[in-house]
């Protein structure tokens, strides 16, 4: 029931009250339906969309085979307006929530200048794309904000810019504080907007041009969920322009004095292989041991051994895997059934293509300040980079829908990456016992086992748990995405990131862990 109250008044003098009662079943029923279309939407809508996306995208980019030019112009009419209609339906959902007010915010103390480099990033391949210079200038300033909404906001002003820029344009996204405020501005060099639209800008649907929608591929929602967002901040956002000239956006923010507690980026771990088969063949029992145990902390699957025949027997019999050997130390004769085990070894290696990490422990140990546990450590970091180099970069896809699945397997394999896929949790856990992806892309709803208690599993089983991309149709809340955090993690709602960025995500991951790999081989001379 909803009443409504209002005074009686006679010649000023409040005599009584007028009380009425309506009945709001049926709107409460209506809005009740609305919510449920929506969810529907949202679930049933965004999956098949992002498939028939993917499949049309490969079919375009001629992964499957030549079309002809007539076939070919008629896949890309069927690609962009499929874009179109996937950012309809996620800005209109989006705009929805924000306005029911359901999207309640989870902010923390940021730094701004993590936000803005990862939204640049997020937005750099498009920038390539277009031939447009994206230069980011950043401060030391903190902001209490829901980092994930402010990159939003950050990625619709910059993919504006880019929209709108000359070929070869400049586009500035810096950072300034000002009276109390952090103010970022996205400034462009492209065709301005008119004066009489300033204000209506970030109305509804409102565009300068009717065209744009259909020419650029907008929805003419972003820049009013960039408002909304923005005053649920306590922020203000405008927009100053010259015709002809450019424009500049600006977002304003109270500044938060504290220092941020931490970064909502982390940084990567160090993915490298950490369950691989290790023979450890140590004649010194103390080294062993210790090696031994320090190694399989690490999650190595070690096999320890003096050097003996047993060892040059089991390095026969391993068909994939690593040798650690502790070199003899002393006079050659004294230890000729040592480097005759030793010879053993390198020949069994060399039969199944087996890397052979060679280390002197004995001699390290007296070098002067060395100590045994800065050698082993050493030691580590090296089988580490011997482990991870002798493979290429891996990706483990946990996701149920199929035909999603073998567009993503088909994306993901055209870059030389090694994917597995599981189709259920079960699926992944069994996997990820065996290897070590360097990501995992994880859808939460899946069958058998939830992605939330694969990320549980990982937790208790890794000590160097690989990068994981969530990638889902749940709206997270603050909670559950931080039960989701574990090493580097991110979260992509589907639909709202095409798989086109997905995969320049992924490769730009999986490049700069490989490029970390290099550089590291590079200066231990491996
Ligand atoms: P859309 O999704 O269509 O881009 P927006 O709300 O973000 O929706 O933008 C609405 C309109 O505002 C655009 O269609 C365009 O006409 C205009 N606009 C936005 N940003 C710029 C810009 N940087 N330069 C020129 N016009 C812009």
């Amino acid at each position: 029931v909803e009443y409504r109250t209002a005074a009686l008044r006679e010649r000023g003098r409040t005599t009584g009250t007028v009380l009425s009662f309506n009945d709001i079943s049926d709107r409460l029923a209506a809005e009740k339906m609305k919510d449920e279309f929506i969810s529907t939407v949202s679930h049933e809508l965004r999956t098949p969309l992002t498939s028939i996306r993917g499949a049309l995208g490969l079919l375009a980019g001629g992964k499957v085979g030549a079309i002809p030019e007539k076939g070919q112009r008629m896949l890309e009419i069927a690609v962009s307006n499929t874009d179109r209609l996937v950012r309809l339906i996620n800005d209109i959902l989006d705009i929805e929530r924000m306005e029911s007010g359901r999207a309640t915010l989870q902010k923390k103390t940021c730094l701004a200048a993590d936000m803005m480099t990862h939204a640049a990033e997020v937005m750099r391949p498009m920038a390539d794309k277009h031939g447009v210079h994206l230069t980011v200038s950043c401060g030391q300033a903190n902001v209490l904000a829901d980092p994930d909404r402010m990159i939003q906001t950050f990625t619709n002003l910059l993919s504006n810019a880019i929209k709108f820029s000359p070929t070869g344009g400049d586009i500035l996204f810096r950072e300034e504080v000002s009276k109390g405020e952090v103010v970022f501005c996205v400034h462009d060099q492209g065709r301005g907007i008119p004066a009489n639209m300033l204000d209506k800008m970030f109305v509804r649907f409102q565009q300068v041009d009717a065209s744009d929608a259909r020419e650029k591929g907008g929805t003419g929602l972003g820049l009013a969920i960039c408002r909304s967002i923005v005053e649920q901040h306590g922020g203000r956002i405008w927009v100053e322009s010259e015709l002809g000239k450019g424009s500049s956006f600006f977002v304003a923010l109270p500044i938060e004095p504290e220092p941020a507690s931490a970064s909502p980026i982390q940084t990567v771990n160090g993915a490298l292989t950490a369950s691989m088969e290790l023979l450890l063949c140590v004649q010194e029992e103390t080294s062993r041991q210790r090696l031994s145990k320090l190694l399989q902390a690490h999650g190595f699957k070690v096999t320890a051994v003096p050097l003996t025949g047993h060892a040059v027997r089991l390095a026969g019999s391993m068909d994939s895997g690593t040798i650690l050997l502790d070199l003899p130390y002393g006079k050659q004769t004294d230890k000729e059934e040592e480097w005759q085990v030793v010879s053993g070894l390198l020949e069994a290696a060399l039969r199944h293509d087996n890397p052979v990490v060679m280390v002197n422990l004995h001699r390290q140990s007296s070098a002067p300040g060395a100590n045994g546990h800065d050698q082993d450590e050493d030691v580590l970091e090296r089988l580490e980079q011997v482990m991870g180099r002798s493979r290429g970069p891996s990706v483990l896809l946990v996701e149920d829908d199929i035909d999603l699945s073998r567009v993503m397997v088909e994306v993901l394999s055209r870059h030389s990456i090694s994917v597995w896929h599981a189709a259920n949790g079960r699926e992944a856990v069994h996997i990820l016992d065996k290897h070590q992806p360097d990501l995992i892309i994880l859808d939460l709803v899946i069958p058998e086992m939830d992605g939330f208690a694969v990320v549980n599993w990982l937790r208790q089983h890794h000590t160097n748990p690989p990068a994981i991309f969530v990638y889902t149709n749940m709206e997270l809340s603050y909670a559950q995405k931080s039960q989701l955090q574990l090493g580097r993690t991110e979260i992509f709602t589907k639909s709202v990131i095409t798989l086109d960025e997905i995969e320049s995500r992924v490769l730009s991951l999986l490049e700069s862990l490989m490029a970390k790999q290099q550089k590291e081989e590079q200066k231990s001379g491996i």
